[in-house]
């Protein structure tokens, strides 16, 4: 495992993360670092190993999670003002399993206020400026991880993607970055976005880390009811995985499932892969098509059979989104109220005014927006136009893709339609801003898992990424087919 093989100490592990988060302060990668905590941490790991104790698999592993994960070290402040006087008394349970293993988080990371946004301009914290290019965006909403990894600051991070905010990201600052199946890792104690297409996910510099970190965090959570049982499963598809764990206490799927399936995975191939005519369009870039059709070419030299794909009802997806998402955002939001948690107005003198200048003063005009869609979209008379239509267009891109798996065993597309952009250059207009998940939506919707492999650089130096995209619970078989194409790449 790459990042467990390091002959070190954690103290010095450790100690090197905190001294890059600093040199990389111009960055605004962090919104908060817990030195102490984190050196605290690693010398208990230390003294651990001194003395011939066992550690976890993680052990003195440095990562940092975004601020949208709940632990006791520091405020969690989802980016935003309404929450930044946070302190949470529970801990994610996905930053709960890193810890059992030994990693150690060393802070959190810059988002757009809430996830909603694609580029980290959204934070009440300002922005996070791209790894390659401090001019532009790193990306969104999953920014400060994204470039936090990019940076070689920490080996992995997390992140949450609910219409592309891992992937884009990734894609922005040339690393991998993957969001599994909807409801392979628990979201228990992560700020709520959209609960529908909502997933926990990572950042890495490689396919065989983030495969370590699946196996580390997947499975059921009672605190979850999302949740699905394990996530390795013997073909990669979803039948065989739920069949075979749903009676075993999840630990014990998991390591015996781990062993027992890696040669029976179809990671040998040739595979069949699918690339989706509909998303080659005018507003494609140019270095992004040519990375595209030299990735395609690569497969085929390697074996791989490449099968073309109409899928029309994919148009539809981003209007899908923006109904179905904000929808979920306004109630996900609604508990806000400036009394339960988080920030209250001082000038407030009615029960209403505590809530309307404690929320009006606290989110983002970004997270206005989408409450005022989402309340809009679900209102009676406009609930059935709206809303229910949405709902019943997300079936139709559900089937479609399904019928694309009958076709092939991974899709390839671009993970967004341009690399990163000026900073600024969106900001006025949410439009353009929301066009930029026009080919990561779709999977969410879906519940799809999807990974970005960084796969060339443009002439400005700023990196170019792809999507590698598999049916429901495929994740072990997309991860290991990704192994391959790195493998065959060097
Ligand atoms: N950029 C998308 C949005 O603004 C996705 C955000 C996310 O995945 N959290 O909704």
């Amino acid at each position: 495992m790459k990042i467990a093989d390091k002959n070190t100490s954690a103290y010095s592990l450790v100690s090197d993360a905190l001294e890059k988060a600093e040199k990389y302060k111009d960055y605004n990668i962090f919104i908060s670092l817990d030195k102490e905590g984190a050196l605290q941490k690693a010398k208990i790991i230390d003294e651990k190993i001194k003395n011939k104790e066992k550690v976890g698999r993680l052990a003195g592993v440095p990562f940092a999670i975004k601020d949208n994960f709940l632990s006791p070290a520091g405020n969690t402040t989802a980016a935003s003002k309404i929450l930044e006087p946070l302190k949470s008394p529970i801990t994610a349970t996905s930053v709960k399993k890193l810890e059992d293993e030994g990693a150690i988080v060393i802070g959190r990371t810059n988002l757009d206020s809430f996830a909603h946004g694609s580029s980290t301009e959204n934070s009440y914290f300002g922005p996070t400026l791209n790894a390659h290019d401090k001019t532009r965006v790193s990306g969104g909403s999953s920014g400060g991880s994204a470039v936090a990894v990019a940076l070689d600051i920490v080996p992995f991070a997390t992140g949450t993607d609910t219409g592309g905010s891992i992937r884009q990201p990734a894609s922005f600052n040339g690393v991998y970055g993957f969001k599994p199946t909807y409801g392979t890792i628990s979201r228990y104690g992560v700020v709520a976005m959209a609960s529908s297409t909502d997933c926990i996910g990572f950042f890495a510099k490689n396919p065989e880390d983030i495969d370590l970190l699946m196996s580390i965090t997947s499975g059921q959570d009672p605190k979850d009811m999302t949740t699905l049982p394990d996530y390795y499963n013997k073909d990669g598809r979803e039948n065989a995985a739920v069949a075979g764990a749903a009676s075993e206490p999840h630990d014990d799927a998991i390591s015996e499932s781990h062993n027992a399936t890696s040669e029976s995975l179809p990671t040998a191939g040739p595979h069949t892969i699918g690339i989706i005519n509909d998303f080659d369009t005018d507003s494609l870039d140019s270095d992004i098509r040519a990375a595209l059709d030299s990735q395609i070419d690569a497969l085929q030299k390697a074996g791989h059979k490449i099968v073309r794909l109409d899928m029309p009802t994919l148009k539809y997806a981003l209007a899908v989104y923006y109904i179905v998402v904000p929808a979920e955002i306004a109630s996900n939001l609604s508990r806000h109220d400036g009394i339960r948690y988080g920030y209250r107005s001082k000038d407030a003198r009615t029960l209403d005014e505590v809530y309307g200048k404690s929320r009006s003063e606290g989110f983002m005009p970004e997270n206005k927006r989408r409450i005022m869609i989402g309340n809009f979209v679900l209102s009676s008379g406009f609930y059935d136009a709206y809303y229910l239509k949405a709902e019943q267009a997300r079936t139709l891109i559900i089937k479609e893709y399904e019928k694309a798996f009958s076709k092939c065993d991974f899709i390839l597309t671009p993970v967004s339609p341009n690399p990163a952009f000026k900073l600024g250059e969106k900001t006025s207009d949410p439009v353009a801003m929301y066009l930029e998940d026009v080919m990561s939506v779709p999977l969410n919707l879906a519940g799809l898992p999807g990974l970005a492999i960084p796969v060339a650089k443009n002439k400005d130096g700023l990196s170019i990424g792809l999507q590698l995209v598999g049916p429901r619970r495929s994740d072990k078989a997309l991860l290991e087919f990704a192994k391959s194409i790195k493998k065959e790449g060097e």
